[in-house]
């Protein structure tokens, strides 16, 4: 199969990237290249000669016409986006223009392709999108995300990605474009950009600066492993059902603060310091409209497609310390990269 998957050069693109490489398929990767992209995560596929780059914006509509007429794909796997919470929180209008617009014309594009290929059945348009269009839940362990809660989504980035997963079912329901969706709870591992939550607290734990938990740190989220999501992704666009979406999450419900502290023992393990990394905690003003809680129900994914997590949180977050001890060229080179290492998001 040949996919076109977008935003390949980012954090979970790339690990789509490396694993549809490594099933045998052949990919065309097209990313604009933003200050979050990094080419190098997928540098270990870069010379196969099933991988092909595209430099591109999935805002330049005449640009995604050329790459469709190009290459000829079987599927898109639509992961291109704005994707830090924080940074729209100061600039929204890029998560619409991204997000929104350029999910529009991914989404005209592939139509009139897949019109243009006599509107192939085995075509997919897979669009790739988070839990936190499903807004905040209460503190009650029995309560989860599955696919019927209705969206709440609550920051711009979280809107944004909502708009785009309404605009990918009318798609579907009116032009008959075949879909299928995902939405994902928070991802963590090797390759994840430096302004996040995880790498930021090696990084400063590393460099000896203090760890900063947003409000009380008791905000809870679901976390997955990145090689799990990428597994997961290439299962629902293999044997998902048209116009059905999948929730996708890690069975890992950890407070902020657990999670933090959690990586602080596995790097006093690893990386022994002369004190505890977790005396560098500090508690810093809370995220405007931080949601508390996000915890998917993976009933779906488990059932119909026979698909879970590999990993406990424990593991994968043991297995991402040691990739950040061993790769600190990559993280180095990102680290002067604009915004990265200042606080984000608070301008509300
Ligand atoms: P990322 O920010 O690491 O990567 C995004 C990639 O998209 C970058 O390579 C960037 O250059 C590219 N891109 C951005 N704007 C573009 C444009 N206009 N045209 C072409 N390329 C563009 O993001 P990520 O964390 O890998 O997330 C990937 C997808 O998964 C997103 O759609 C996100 O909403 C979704 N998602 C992320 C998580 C998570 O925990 N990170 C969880 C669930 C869903």
């Amino acid at each position: 199969m040949k996919v076109l998957v977008t935003g390949g050069a980012g954090f979970i693109g790339s690990a789509v990237v490396r694993q549809a490489i490594a099933a045998g398929h052949e990919v065309v990767n097209l990313d604009a290249l933003t200050y979050a992209a990094c080419i190098e995560n997928v540098a270990s596929v870069a010379d196969n000669p099933l991988y092909i780059f595209e430099h591109a914006d999935i805002r330049d509509r005449a640009a995604l016409e050329r790459i469709f007429a190009k290459h000829q794909p079987d599927a898109v796997m639509h992961l291109a986006a704005e994707s830090h919470v924080d940074r729209s929180i100061d600039g929204p209008g890029a998560f619409i223009e991204t997000n929104i617009t350029g999910t529009y014309n991914m989404l005209e594009e592939a139509r009139a392709y897949w019109v243009s290929q006599g509107h192939s059945e085995s075509f997919r348009f897979h669009h790739i999108s988070t839990d936190e269009v499903f807004g905040s839940l209460p503190d009650d362990p029995a309560v989860k995300f599955t696919e019927t809660t209705p969206y709440d989504p609550r920051s711009p980035y979280s809107a944004s990605k909502a708009a785009s997963d309404h605009l990918v079912r009318a798609w579907h329901e009116t032009y008959g474009l075949p879909v299928v969706l995902s939405n994902c709870s928070n991802n963590y591992g090797p390759y994840h950009f430096p302004e996040k939550l995880v790498p930021v607290i090696i990084l400063n734990a590393l460099a000896g600066k203090p760890l900063p938990i947003y409000g009380n740190g008791s905000n809870i989220r679901d976390w997955l492993y990145v090689e799990d999501h990428a597994d997961a992704l290439l299962t629902v666009l293999s044997n998902g059902e048209i116009g059905r979406s999948y929730n996708i999450g890690g069975e890992n419900e950890r407070s902020n603060l657990d999670l933090v502290q959690t990586l602080c023992a596995i790097l006093d393990e690893l990386r022994p310091a002369n004190r505890p990394y977790a005396e560098l905690i500090t508690y810093v003003a809370d995220r405007p409209g931080h949601d508390a809680r996000y915890a998917i129900d993976p009933s779906r994914i488990r059932d119909e497609l026979g698909w879970r997590p590999s990993v406990t949180v424990e593991e994968g977050l043991r297995r991402t310390v040691q990739w950040y001890l061993d790769n600190e060229e990559w993280w180095r080179a990102l680290q002067d990269r604009a915004g990265v290492g200042e606080r984000l998001g608070v301008s509300a």
